[in-house]
C-alpha cells in the first residue's frame, strides 16, 4: 500500500477493529508515511484480487529514487530477545546473508529511477539487538527514534534497516511496513515487523520443516517490505493507480514452494510484480 493517506489509514485501522487513538498514526502528522504495509490475510485491498494473478494493471514510475544498491542492518528489539532460543535471529541472519546476488533479489531489478535501477547488490552488516522494551508498533515515529538510537551516525544513504519487535501484531490489519526517515540527516529506509508467531492471518504456511513458523512467517513479510523499499524508496519510485508495491500486487502469491537464495538458503517467500513478465504470462515473479 503505497500513498495513501492518513485519513484513509485511519479508516483502514477503524476497518481492521484498531482505533485511531493517541498512539495511532492519524494523530501523528509528522510520522513518517507508513508504506507497503505487508496487510494481513483477509485485510486491506488484496481482498479483491484473485490468487496466482496479482493486480492486472502495471505499475507505474513516480519521477523519484530507487535502491540501486542496499545495505541492511537488522534490529531486533524487545526484553524478550535476550536469551531467546528461538531460531529467529539466526535465521534472518541467514536469510539476509543469502538475499544479495539471489534470482529472488533480481525479480525486482528491472526499475530504474533518477538515480540509476535497482542491482541484486543487497549487503548484509549483521544485527544488533536492543534488549529495551519494544513499543510503538503503530507508530513510525517511534520506530525510526529506535533505528535512530541503535544506528547512530553510522547511518547511511542506502541503509535499510529493519526493526524486528517482540510484540504481537494484535489488531493490527498489518504484518509489517517500510517507511523512510532521516538520522543525523541522512534519508534512510527502515522497516517495522510484529512478532508473528502463531498468527494465522500473516502465516505464509511453510511447511518445509526448515524454519519455525515465526522465522517463516517473518521472512516471508521480510521479502514483501524489502522489495518494496529497493523499488520505491521514497515515494517517488514504482507503484500502481491503486497505490500498490511490487510486494502488495502478489501478496501471499507463491509460485514456487520455496525460493533459493545465494547461500543456498530456502524460504517461502511470495512473489513480486514485474511489469515486464505482465506483458507475457502474469506479473507475479520470484
Ligand atoms: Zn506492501
Amino acid at each position: 500500500m503505497k500513498k495513501i493517506s492518513l485519513s484513509l489509514l485511519s479508516l483502514l485501522f477503524a476497518a481492521c477493529g484498531g482505533t485511531a487513538n493517541s498512539q495511532g498514526p492519524a494523530a501523528e502528522e509528522s510520522a513518517p508515511p507508513m508504506l507497503g504495509l505487508h496487510m494481513a490475510k483477509g485485510e486491506g485491498p488484496e481482498l479483491s484480487r484473485k490468487p496466482g494473478g496479482g493486480g492486472g494493471s502495471n505499475m507505474i514510475f513516480h519521477n523519484g529514487e530507487i535502491m540501486p544498491t542496499t545495505s541492511v542492518h537488522a534490529i531486533f528489539w524487545g526484553s524478550s530477545w535476550a536469551g531467546n532460543t528461538s531460531d529467529k535471529v539466526s535465521g534472518m541472519d541467514s536469510y539476509y546473508q543469502g538475499f544479495g546476488n539471489s534470482t529472488y533479489a533480481a525479480a525486482s531489478n528491472e526499475y530504474t529511477g533518477t538515480n540509476g535501477q535497482v542491482s541484486s547488490a543487497v549487503a548484509y552488516t549483521g544485527h544488533t539487538t536492543d534488549g529495551t522494551t519494544a513499543r510503538g508498533g503503530r507508530n513510525s515515529s517511534t520506530i525510526l527514534s529506535e533505528v535512530c538510537k541503535v544506528i547512530g551516525t553510522s547511518a547511511v544513504h542506502n541503509g535499510y534497516y529493519p526493526v524486528y519487535v517482540d510484540l504481537p501484531r494484535g489488531s493490527a490489519g498489518y504484518c509489517g511496513y517500510h517507511s523512510a526517515g532521516t538520522c543525523n540527516g541522512v534519508t534512510v529506509q527502515f522497516a517495522f515487523f510484529w512478532n508473528l508467531d502463531g498468527d494465522s492471518g500473516c502465516d505464509p504456511v511453510d511447511t518445509s520443516g526448515l524454519h519455525s513458523q515465526g522465522l517463516a512467517a517473518i521472512a516471508n513479510t521480510s521479502s514483501h517490505e524489502l522489495s518494496e523499499a529497493r523499488t520505491d524508496p521514497n515515494n517517488g519510485g514504482w507503484y500502481d493507480s491503486s497505490g500498490q508495491e511490487n510486494g502488495d500486487k502478489c501478496n501471499f502469491q507463491f509460485p514456487q514452494p520455496l525460493v533459493t537464495f545465494a547461500n543456498g538458503t530456502q524460504w517461502k517467500a511470495q512473489s513480486e510484480w514485474s511489469n515486464a513478465a505482465n506483458a507475457g504470462a502474469g506479473g507475479c515473479i520470484e
